[in-house]
């Protein structure tokens, strides 16, 4: 078979099994198999497929008809121009997040300082940060210690020597330190919210996912201890949910920040709050 038709074929059977982006997904596995771009499968798609890449192929797009994450079949994903590699025990990075990145570089206004990323899974935020500032250390947490390992592999298979990780359990490994920028991704999400059962987050880690107080526990508890790790004049940002920007700008507010803002995301929701 020619492999532009087994991915037509591919992206009809995705199609019937719900994945929201069949064909992508389609040509993201083809290519993962036969180890190729994208655009080179736009150009040889008549050529036939070996039927080994075929029973790889296949059993790849089996795995994702029933709902695997093509992040966690390829082992890659794509954030802020980055081939990140991505394992169960972390988040897949998502675009949403890359909002949050572009309000840490409008705020590194110096040309050098400190960044935090609590709970890095991957490493995407702290990564994506140092990628741009190479005069700026990022030091990324997590207290899962497979996500500090994957984090510190993505750094040096990238490249990105400004960039350092640690285990660490939100703020409980760093003492007195402080940081001109705390950012965190964090679990946001209800226990009884509807989209767990749904698409890739029921194959992520729950813990990075979901939180307990209609999802704003973590939230709260990075509001409330980061003050204590902000230098002067620094800023706390946060990643929520699309319902969740009151609360969080409450929160800061209760806590002590000033000059809090929120952004939207790419889909128009306000998914970033800072002060
Ligand atoms: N934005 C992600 C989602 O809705 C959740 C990320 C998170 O909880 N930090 O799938």
């Amino acid at each position: 078979m020619r492999l532009d038709a087994l991915v037509a074929w591919a992206s009809k059977r995705l199609a019937g099994a719900g994945s929201p982006t069949p064909r992508l997904d389609a040509e993201v596995l083809l290519c993962h198999v036969l180890g190729v771009e994208r655009t080179w499968l736009y150009t040889w798609g008549d050529r036939p497929a070996t039927s080994y890449a075929r029973a790889r192929f296949e059993a790849l797009v089996a795995a994702r008809a029933a709902g695997h994450p093509v992040a966690y079949l390829t082992g890659v994903r794509e954030f802020w121009g980055l081939a990140l590699a991505t394992s169960r025990h972390t988040l897949i990075p998502r675009p949403d997040t890359e909002t949050l990145v572009e309000v840490l570089l409008e705020l590194a206004s110096e040309p050098s300082g400190r960044l935090l990323d609590l709970g890095t899974g991957t490493g995407a935020i702290a990564l994506a940060f140092a990628s741009e500032r190479p005069g700026w250390e990022a030091l990324g947490v997590d207290r899962v210690p497979e996500a500090v390992a994957l984090a510190e592999s993505n750094a040096g298979r990238l490249g990105i020597a400004n960039a350092r990780f640690l285990h660490s359990d939100w703020f409980t490994a760093l003492a007195e330190e402080r940081f001109a920028l705390v950012a965190a991704n964090p679990p946001y999400i209800d226990a009884k919210d509807p989209h767990l059962a749904q698409g890739d987050v029921r194959f992520e880690p729950s813990s990075a996912l979901v939180a307990a107080e209609a999802g704003l526990a973590d939230l709260r508890h990075l509001a409330e201890r980061g003050m204590a790790h902000l230098s002067a004049g620094g800023w706390l940002v946060l990643e929520h949910g699309h319902d969740q920007a009151a609360a969080v700008r409450r929160l800061l507010e209760a806590y002590g920040y000033v000059a809090i803002a929120s952004r939207r995301d790419l889909g128009g929701q306000e998914r970033v709050t800072f002060g």
